[in-house]
């Protein structure tokens, strides 16, 4: 999501600040980037860019030290959907704890966030065995996020199919037959001592350009476990390193069908506590919460294509603050409608939108807290546009039962 959003110039600030950096470094360079930014030449740049960095600054604060994994925070003024030109911009922060240590110390002030040190978190983590077989050889390879290892490549020393008839020709088949036999079991000897040993792997894609691979797929060549983890069998034209290319190229197809896979049987779990009414499911965003709240969620289930935030609306005047539900492309109208509204506590009119938070993200850390799995389930399955259609798109499954 992060990713995807784009200034309308160089005014959006990305921050990491890595482990065993101290907090007041970094201040000190923003302050310094500060004196710089001072300099832009245009009004909406400078302005856009000064309080994006007042904003980091006042993030960074709330920190004592970056902790073991450090810091990442994203802070700039966002063209609004549905909303006007220039100048409509609204000004958004994001405060990331990493998945895992980052090693880079790095600011930027670029015309979209610089994301991809954290991506690239996410994707190392799985890791993916490809075996190619075919009759004259096989490779054996690991992809891990966009790094390819060939770990070996073996010869199967079978001999071609011939073309004599008769006895001699029975003979010929039991012995390319036993060949096989002793290649396969070579090969699989080789992916055992490859992938068992890797806690990360995530799936095995078996390729190779003839039927071989089916053979070797139906015999008891590889370790059960690993068996288990094909995910999908491919063709491929050519064989050795330039046919594990080819696989990778498929992966990210192959990787969208398992998920879409994986989804459906999410959602299958999910209906038939549905259709069985066992009161370990709930949906609709308040019940949701509520279950959060309670520690009963076992999976959250979100609709990716979900447009929600969360908003927290401010008195300017007292302390006062209160929280909605608003959809992405009523937030402009939201917005004016607070204009000139009373506040309940105070009577002032100032109210005024002080938070947005992706609503996805905010139960997501919600779920964070109470150790809830989040599984985001995407529109491609029927059963996705169920969650999305039938269900709000906001969905658990619970550990127990919150309702009598
Ligand atoms: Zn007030």
């Amino acid at each position: 999501m992060l990713a995807s959003k784009e200034g309308s110039h160089t005014e959006l600030i990305t921050l990491y600040v890595p482990p065993g950096k101290q907090i007041s470094d970094a201040i000190n360079l923003l302050r310094e980037e500060y004196g710089t930014a001072s300099n832009i030449k245009s009004n909406v740049t400078r302005k856009n860019v000064l309080d994006a960095l007042v904003r980091v600054q006042q993030r960074l604060k709330l920190f004592k030290d970056p902790g073991e994994k450090g810091v990442v925070i994203f802070a700039g003024a966002l063209p609004q959907e549905g909303g006007g030109g220039p100048g409509t911009e609204r000004m958004e922060t994001y405060v990331i704890s990493p998945p895992e240590p980052i090693k880079i110390y790095l600011y930027r002030c670029d015309s979209r966030f610089h994301t991809e040190h954290l991506q690239e978190m996410l994707r190392e983590k799985e890791t993916y065995g490809i075996i190619l077989v075919d009759a004259s050889d096989a490779t054996i390879a690991t992809l891990q996020g966009k790094r390819l290892d060939i770990v070996r490549q073996m010869y199967s020393g079978v001999t071609g199919k011939t073309r004599a008839g008769g006895q001699s020709a029975r003979r010929y088949e039991r012995l390319r037959d036993q060949q096989l036999n002793e290649y396969f079991t070579r090969v699989g000897r080789h992916a055992d001592e490859s992938f068992l040993p890797i806690d990360t792997l995530k799936g095995i894609i078996l390729a190779g350009p003839g039927p071989t691979k089916y053979d070797f797929q139906k015999g008891e060549y590889l370790n059960y476990q690993l068996k288990a983890k094909i995910l999908d069998v491919v063709d491929t034209a050519y064989v050795e390193e330039q046919g594990v290319k080819e696989v990778v190229e498929k992966a990210p197809e192959i990787m969208r069908k398992v998920r879409y896979i994986e989804e459906k049987q999410l959602m299958q779990k999910f209906l038939y506590e549905v259709g069985h009414d066992t009161g370990l499911i709930t949906y609709g965003e308040a019940d949701v919460r509520r279950a959060l709240e309670a520690g009963a969620v076992k999976t959250l289930l979100l609709s990716e294509g979900l447009d929600v935030n969360r908003v927290t609306v401010k008195c300017g005047a007292c302390s006062y603050q209160e929280q909605h539900t608003v959809k992405g492309q009523l937030l402009v109208s939201f917005e004016q409608s607070l204009v000139g509204k009373a506040c309940p506590r105070c009577q002032a009119p100032s109210l005024a939108t002080m938070e947005k938070q992706d609503i996805v993200d905010d139960l997501a850390q919600m779920a964070e807290y109470s150790n809830a799995e989040v599984e985001m389930i995407s529109s491609e399955t029927e059963e996705g546009q169920m969650l999305k259609n039938a269900f709000g798109g906001i969905a658990a499954m619970l550990r127990f039962k919150t309702q009598t």
